[in-house]
């Protein structure tokens, strides 16, 4: 994997609590991050907004909560636990660069299995597969869920919009290894980038691959752009897409693309074709099985 991650952008730091409890289930209750800032340094993150409350302007940054396994340990062993499904890597993938050397993951996985807690891991690192046995042991006792966002099949635009992480055909692969374990196994095709990854034929190979991999479900979600994020993608369409530019502007004048775009999208292009390849799009389907069970 092509990085320009350097020991310098790292620190080390302690957490006072393993769990952010969310104010609604979405349907998961808790998030977990065992990192702040992100190596992966894609161009439409979301979560740099989360970095720049925090007064840090520079998300490749990246904190590491190294006391997070034990902390999550006395949160689970608490009589209160009642083994609700917790997200990990919400605002930062969990299996980027420097997970490679802290190998925290690990010890995460290991307190998941010792209390029995359902997660849900989303990552764009085939990473991902070092843990491959503590994910299928997890797999077998509750409700796992692993996701990869892919966003094209065209590796010239991969290494651009999302330079550091796994190519495409990588998190494939990682998709269908998992698939193979109890675990349920999404795409997530979110960002749908208008005029650069929303075509016919980027988002069929996509369905293609995904049916190779035998994915449970594919979850589709057009860009939004919102505070510092829509400042980092501005500029580097600017930079790398500067035909489509003006486009782009003209269908975000606010933080969502309009209702017609996404009516041609979802109606003309995504549906069919999740159709075609018999995709379902329900991510709750295999939860509800798997957590009725437990
Ligand atoms: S992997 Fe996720 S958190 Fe990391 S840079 Fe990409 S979008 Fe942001």
């Amino acid at each position: 994997m092509a990085t320009d991650f350097s020991k310098k952008n790292i620190e080390e730091i302690l957490c006072t609590s393993a769990l952010n409890k969310l104010k609604r289930k979405i349907p998961y209750g808790w998030d977990l991050n065992i990192y702040r800032g992100c190596s992966h340094n894609c161009k439409y993150c979301y979560a740099i907004y989360s970095h720049e409350f925090l007064g840090e302007q520079d998300f490749s940054k990246v904190f590491v909560k190294t006391n997070i396994a034990e902390q999550l340990d006395k949160e689970l062993s608490s009589p209160k636990w009642n083994r609700d499904i917790i997200n990990i890597g919400g605002v930062s993938d969990s299996y980027q660069t420097v997970e490679e050397e802290m190998k925290i993951m690990p010890e995460v996985l290991k307190v998941l299995i010792k209390h029995k807690t359902p997660a849900i891991i989303s990552t764009k690192s085939n990473l991902i597969l070092r843990d491959y046995y503590l994910i299928a042991e997890l797999s077998k006792l509750t409700y796992v869920n692993i996701a990869s966002t892919i966003t094209t099949l065209n590796e010239e635009d991969r290494k651009k919009i999302e330079p550091d992480s796994s190519t495409s055909l990588e998190r494939f692969k990682l998709l269908k290894e998992f698939r193979k374990t109890n675990a349920s196994v999404g795409l997530h095709t979110m960002p749908i980038i208008p005029y650069i990854t929303d075509s016919y034929l980027n988002i069929e190979s996509l369905c293609l691959e995904a049916k190779r991999s035998n994915v449970h479900y594919m979850l589709p979600g057009v860009l939004y752009l919102r505070g510092a994020t829509r400042k980092v993608f501005f500029k580097f369409i600017k930079e790398q897409y500067s035909e489509k530019y003006e486009n782009i502007k003209e269908l975000y004048k606010t933080g969502g693309a309009d209702k017609s775009y996404k009516e041609k999208l979802y109606n003309g292009i995504v549906n069919p074709l999740r159709e075609k390849y018999r995709i379902s799009n329900s991510y709750l389907k295999p939860l509800k099985e798997k957590m009725h069970k437990n």
